[in-house]
């Protein structure tokens, strides 16, 4: 199945219900970043409602940033999204690892609940808009609902999963956000609840083969109708030898002279894809120049 996110307002638009598969997506985020199986379930969690939270957005050149600093020994957290659900992301220490927690994969171990949930919108105004929670649970999904809950006073529901294979490759991964809007009754939001509590888990559904329509026809059985929208969502940085060379440049004079004593050559690398970018000791002259 290829990534994917679906849409679905119910007909009285009461409920939003957002459904995305990334399998694929976190996967390359695996394979860039060399990630342990627990960096992989973090890092790929926190792409995946990235993923889902940037296609809310309407701009073309909208962006939305999680960033997780919770204390725990995967350090921080970043993923960045575009209004078309075009993700990157990173964690600082791909390695970490945790034994297993109840047989699963201890993500709230490796992230650490002692520290901050922020989401930046960028609509390309002069400030962004920046939320700040406390993190409540480091299992990402929790927090992610306390967000909304807190900063936004929309109530919501959120359950994302990864599924690590034995090969470290990821098997299934995907995400689902329902949000209650304030006309829903205190009946539709019980319902809901009972719904998504009875669900399998997210990647087990996905390993069935089970798609996202088949997920919202589930969670919304009792609503009368409902309408969706399908977009795709894919790993996609968007990094450029101009816009690192814009980095440098912001660094300053006596810093881009400093750079040109030690090392001659500036190599930079891209956190996201970790492609690296060479700027030359005559490039840099230049721009001291300008
Ligand atoms: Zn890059």
């Amino acid at each position: 199945m290829d990534d994917c996110i679906v849409r679905a307002v119910t007909g009285d638009g009461a409920v939003r219900c957002f459904v995305a598969v990334t399998t694929k997506m976190v996967n390359e985020a695996s394979v860039i970043h060399k990630t342990s199986p627990c960096a992989t379930a973090a890092l790929g969690r926190v792409l995946t409602a990235a993923a889902i939270m940037g296609s809310m957005m309407k701009g073309e050149n909208d962006s939305l940033t999680i960033q997780i600093d919770g204390g725990g020994p995967i350090g921080r957290l970043i993923a960045i999204s575009d209004s078309k659900a075009r993700v990157k992301g990173y964690v600082n220490n791909p390695l970490v690892s945790l034994p297993l927690k109840n047989g699963k994969l201890d993500v709230g171990g490796v992230v650490g609940h002692d520290g901050l949930l922020g989401i930046i919108r960028d609509f390309g105004l002069k400030e962004p808009y920046v939320g700040k929670v406390p993190l409540a649970t480091g299992e990402i999904g929790d927090d992610i609902a306390l967000y909304y809950a807190q900063s936004e006073q929309t109530p919501s529901i959120v359950a994302l999963g990864v599924l690590v294979d034995v090969d470290l490759s990821v098997k299934a991964a995907g995400g689902l956000i329902l949000q209650v809007m304030p006309e829903a009754t205190d009946e539709q939001i019980s319902n809901l609840e009972k719904m998504v509590a009875g669900m399998p888990h997210m990647t087990q559904m996905i390993e069935e083969g089970q798609t996202p329509e088949d997920m919202i026809a589930f969670v919304l059985q009792n609503f009368e109708s409902y309408t969706m929208e399908t977009q795709t969502t894919m790993y996609k940085c968007d990094c450029s030898k101009k816009r690192i060379e814009r980095a440098v440049r912001s660094l300053g004079k006596a810093e881009i002279e400093d750079i040109i004593e030690k090392q001659g050559n500036a190599e930079l690398t891209c956190h996201f894809c970790n492609k690296t970018y060479v700027i030359t000791k005559k490039e840099l002259q230049v721009m001291i120049k300008q």
